[in-house]
This record gives structure tokens, C-alpha cells and sequence, in this order.
């Protein structure tokens, strides 16, 4: 992305997404540690670091799958709510892709996309349809509609899990390593699609390892280790000139 495109988020406005002081412990572990992050609207933030150092959780704590033990966590100016019906709107503001594609075995693909907007937002099923078909097209699979996941390949899955994602018109998604199962050849058919969304000035928060996607698509990257935000950076300050002997290491590792 080049610097004029970059800068579709305006640093001016309240931050969309923001933890403050977040703290998560399993047990005695101790797995987020004070986190305070900010996410502009239209900003790619991509967040990095080794196993273990909390991403996931991260991701599960925005969208509320996992509770946090103190702190907060504001979207769209709103503290996430504990329960009930507040949670689910709530909740279908932060669009989620796991690593493991995660579609409904036993629907076909255009319904993984029509079922959530139907249920949870009340679409007129021909409605629904025709944003499902709208969105298979945008991620490149409409062919596939009819079909079953299992037909599909890892990459058309995870394509199709996008845009179930989108579906609910989400404010911003959350993608958690979401190219890391995939075989090597269909890595690329997948951040293309999340470089589209990205150039759309959608708000992204991604967690990879995937450098060539940092370099094209994120505002920001933050290295996190331990629980904890340990460096951030924009992409190319980050990989060609880590601060921190911890992300020195971790690149060394990885590149
Ligand atoms: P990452 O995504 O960076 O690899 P995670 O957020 O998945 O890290 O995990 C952070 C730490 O919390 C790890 O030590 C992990 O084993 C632990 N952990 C994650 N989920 C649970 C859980 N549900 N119960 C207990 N420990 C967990
Ligand atoms: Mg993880």
C-alpha cells in the first residue's frame, strides 16, 4: 500500500477500538500483563510475537470470547457488556477469523455466510442471499456456493470464512493467524483477499508472522511477548530495525 492510501485513518478521531490496562490470568499464569492499545478507524494493525505471548487471547478478549480480569475494553466507544443481548450486537461489531476455518460442516457455503445474518440481524432471507453472493464474489468463491466446505479447498474455506465474517457487517475484524494451517501455494489467494479489505479502509487487527502482508497492508505492528507489548512500530522501521533484543531474537528466528 502506498503512503496515500495508508493514511486513510484519521488520527484525529476517537480510537475505535481501545484497551486499557487489560490484565488476563489462567491460574497463575499471567497472560496479559497491562495491555493499553489503541485501534484507528481503517487502521491494519498487525500484531507479531512468539507462541504463548498472548495474541490469541488478545483477539478472544476484544471479541469477548475469553473475560479479562481488569481493565477495559471499549468498541466503538462502548465498554463490552458482560452478557445477554447488548454482547451479541456488540459482538457482531468485531468480525473474527480463526486459524482453523471453523465453517458449519453441514451447511453449504453460501448458508455458512446467509445463517448469521438471518439469525442475529433478522435479514430477509433473499436479502441475505444476495449480500452472501455479493461477498462470495468479493473473496472470489461465488462458484463454490452450493457446495459443502469439505468440497472446497483450505484457502477457498478460509475465503469463505472472510466473508461470513463481513456478513455481519462488522466494524472491525479480527483475523488470528488466519493463513498459518494453510498449505504454502494457497497462503497468497487468502492475504490478497485481507490486502483488498485493507485497501477498502476496513479496520484490522492480524495477527501473523506473514512479513510480505505487514510490509503491504499494516499501519502498525506490535511485538508482543510475555503478555505484554514489548515494541511497536510501522512495518519497516519494525522488521529492518527492531529495538528490542526480544523482537531481534524472534526475527532471527523467523526470517
Ligand atoms: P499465542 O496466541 O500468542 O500463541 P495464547 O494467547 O494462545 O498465545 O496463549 C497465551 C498463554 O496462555 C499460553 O501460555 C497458553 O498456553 C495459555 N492459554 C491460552 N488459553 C488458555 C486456556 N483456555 N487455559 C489455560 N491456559 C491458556
Ligand atoms: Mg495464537
Amino acid at each position: 500500500m502506498d503512503d496515500t492510501s495508508r493514511s486513510t485513518h484519521d488520527a484525529g478521531q476517537p480510537p475505535l477500538v481501545r484497551l486499557t490496562d487489560v490484565n488476563k490470568h489462567f491460574g497463575a499464569l499471567h497472560v496479559l500483563k497491562d495491555i493499553n492499545l489503541s485501534i484507528q478507524r481503517g487502521e491494519v494493525l498487525v500484531v507479531i510475537g512468539p507462541s504463548g505471548s498472548g495474541k490469541s487471547t488478545l483477539c478472544r478478549a476484544i471479541n469477548r470470547l475469553e473475560t479479562i480480569d481488569s481493565g477495559t475494553i471499549e468498541v466503538d466507544g462502548k465498554q463490552l457488556p458482560e452478557e445477554g443481548k447488548a454482547l451479541a450486537t456488540l459482538r457482531a461489531d468485531v468480525g473474527m477469523v480463526f486459524q482453523s476455518f471453523n465453517l458449519f460442516a453441514h451447511k453449504t457455503i453460501l448458508e455458512n455466510v446467509t445463517l448469521g445474518p438471518i439469525k442475529v440481524k433478522g435479514m430477509k432471507p433473499q436479502a441475505a442471499k444476495e449480500l452472501g453472493l455479493s461477498l462470495l464474489e468479493r473473496v472470489g468463491v461465488e462458484s463454490q456456493a452450493q457446495k459443502m466446505p469439505a468440497q472446497l479447498s483450505g484457502g477457498q474455506q478460509q475465503r469463505v470464512a472472510i466473508a461470513r465474517a463481513l456478513a455481519m457487517q462488522p466494524k472491525v475484524m479480527l483475523f488470528d493467524e488466519p493463513t498459518s494451517a494453510l498449505d504454502p501455494e494457497m497462503i497468497n489467494e487468502v492475504l490478497d483477499v485481507m490486502v483488498g479489505l485493507a485497501k477498502d479502509g476496513m479496520t484490522m487487527v492480524v495477527v501473523t508472522h506473514e512479513m510480505g502482508f505487514a510490509r503491504k497492508a499494516a499501519h502498525r505492528v506490535v511485538f508482543m511477548a510475555d503478555g505484554q507489548i514489548v515494541e511497536e512500530a510501522d512495518p519497516e522501521t519494525f522488521f529492518t530495525a527492531p529495538k528490542s533484543t526480544r523482537a531481534q531474537d524472534f526475527l532471527s528466528k523467523i526470517l
